[in-house]
């Protein structure tokens, strides 16, 4: 294994003590509803939950796949739970989000890959809150036929698969997922329900060129993706990839406008941005533009 590079000063994982933090984790606890941002221990939470900002993770804590980058456990999973859906939804009426992100573990074990499951999720959440924006970060159906199309007419507000990285390197960082599969789902989607937005994101520092990036955001572009988020990918532990590189603010800053200029509606492209990070606020100037 690795060491894990040294950080540079503009990678910085917010303190943990507000009282709205310990609320929204709270929360959670009752509600008993996993959250990525514990089970990826992503480096924002001390920001987010402080905002009661949590991402829904549902179908359990165990993924079938094992994604060289991610730190969720990997093996056979438990049974789907079907009181899961409700738990979400009370869950967000009681945080009082006007946006929620719902992810979830990759389900190859199940027929329709969890997309009954996630449907149903969705219409829990728009049966207690109406008034909530929901968007769906979803696995990418490889190997399920139209399952997808479950998810789609369930009518997520945001429909977001990541492609996570660029092609070249998905046989050593997603190793269990197809490139062309993931962009398909994409473009699939904003077909059979254009009203719909997609939303797709890339990690960097992975050994990935530049030019490589602009061709992903191209792609993307091609299959009609709304949304774009880019971040710094960090090596959760010695034993994940190794991380290549930190990209400095400058480079984000330029990956932004370049974004930008490709025609995506929406771009957060910073050293901290995760799928999720700040998902609210880009929803929030769209609906208000
Ligand atoms: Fe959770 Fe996303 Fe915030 Fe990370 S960036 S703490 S995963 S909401
Ligand atoms: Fe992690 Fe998702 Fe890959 Fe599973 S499919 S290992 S949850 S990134």
């Amino acid at each position: 294994p690795s060491r894990v590079p040294r950080k540079p000063n503009w990678i910085r994982r917010a303190a943990v003590t507000s009282p709205v933090y310990f609320e929204t984790r709270r929360i959670m606890r009752e509600a008993a509803v996993s959250t990525v941002c514990e089970e990826a221990a992503c480096p924002n939470i001390g920001e987010c939950w402080s905002k009661k900002h949590a991402t829904m993770m549902i179908m359990g804590e165990i993924c079938t796949r094992g994604c060289a980058f991610c730190n969720v456990a990997t093996g056979r999973p438990n049974a789907l739970d079907p009181g899961e859906p409700m738990r979400v939804a009370a869950a967000v009426a009681r945080l009082g989000l006007r946006h929620v992100v719902i992810t979830s573990v990759d389900r190859d074990d199940l027929i329709d890959g969890g997309a009954g499951h996630i449907a149903a999720t969705i219409r829990a959440v728009r049966g207690l809150c109406p008034e909530t924006t929901i968007e769906v970060l979803t696995p990418d159906f490889l190997r399920k036929g139209d399952a997808w199309q479950e998810v789609a007419a369930a009518k997520p507000d945001v429909f977001n698969h990541n492609l996570e990285t660029v092609p070249r390197l998905y046989q050593t960082v997603r190793p269990g997922a197809r490139y062309y599969q993931s962009l398909r789902l994409l473009d699939d989607v904003k077909r059979a329900g254009p009203s719909i937005f997609t939303k797709s994101g890339l990690m960097v520092g992975l050994g990935e060129s530049i030019a490589e990036v602009a061709q992903v955001m191209d792609d993307l572009r091609t299959a009609g993706t709304d949304f774009l988020t880019v971040g710094q990918y960090l090596q959760p532990t010695p034993r994940h990839h190794p991380i290549d590189r930190f990209v400095t603010p400058d480079e984000f800053r330029s990956i932004e406008t370049v974004a930008k200029a490709k025609g995506f509606l929406t771009v957060a492209a910073t050293p901290m941005t995760r799928s999720s990070y700040h998902a609210d606020e880009g929803f929030a100037a769209l609906r208000a533009a």
